[in-house]
């Protein structure tokens, strides 16, 4: 995506930068893609992650017994940051937002797109303290089939195709 009359910039080619450009472009948007780094950079942390992905309420969690929900994980959340301020205003919609996604459509869109599931469901950034403590009060950690690089390789994948076309 090298053309100079881009619709859109994105600064950044880590996995946010790699969503959004992606995004963009299948909604017809011509977009230009730029990082300070080289291409071999491509994904940026995320490739080098552990590829864990926050889901809510899914088939794995059940599968292993673990009882979640949008409620739950939307009070966790509320309990660990502590939005107390005017200013927490919009990091709280962000909080439902994501919540109601990770509770939603998040699992069956990466699904869509080829991203797949290790069937073991880790305890990230627990609290250990139940629904009033920090963290998570039951395991979300979702594993990628291929960790990072699994994660990165549907967006990616995309954003070349993008580039291909010339769009
Ligand atoms: C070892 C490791 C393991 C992790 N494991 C997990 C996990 O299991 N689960 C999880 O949810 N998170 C995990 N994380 C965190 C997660 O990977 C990152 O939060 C996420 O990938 C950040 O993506 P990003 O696109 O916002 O930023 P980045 O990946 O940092 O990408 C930002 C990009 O912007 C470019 N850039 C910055 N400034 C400029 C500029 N001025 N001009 C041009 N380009 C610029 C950078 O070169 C970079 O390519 C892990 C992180 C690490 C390092």
């Amino acid at each position: 995506m090298t053309e100079p009359n881009a619709d859109i910039i994105v600064v950044g080619a880590g996995l946010a930068g790699l969503v959004a450009a992606a995004e963009a472009a299948d909604a017809g948007k011509r977009v230009l893609l730029l990082d300070q780094e080289g291409e071999q950079n491509l994904g940026g942390q995320a490739f080098w992650s552990f590829g864990g992905l926050f889901l809510v309420d899914s088939p794995e969690q059940r599968r292993l017994g673990i009882r979640d929900s949008r409620e739950l994980a939307l009070s966790d959340w509320m309990t660990t940051a502590g939005f107390d301020r005017p200013e927490d205003h919009w990091p709280r919609q962000w909080a439902q937002a994501y919540v109601d996604f990770a509770a939603g459509e998040k699992r069956s869109w990466l699904a869509a797109q080829g991203l797949k599931l290790f069937p073991v469901v880790g305890w990230a950034e627990r609290g250990g303290q139940g629904a009033l403590g920090p963290g998570n009060s039951v395991p979300r950690f979702h594993i990628t089939w291929g960790t990072g690089p699994g994660v990165v390789e549907p967006f990616e994948r995309r954003v070349r195709a993008h580039l291909l076309s010339g769009r």
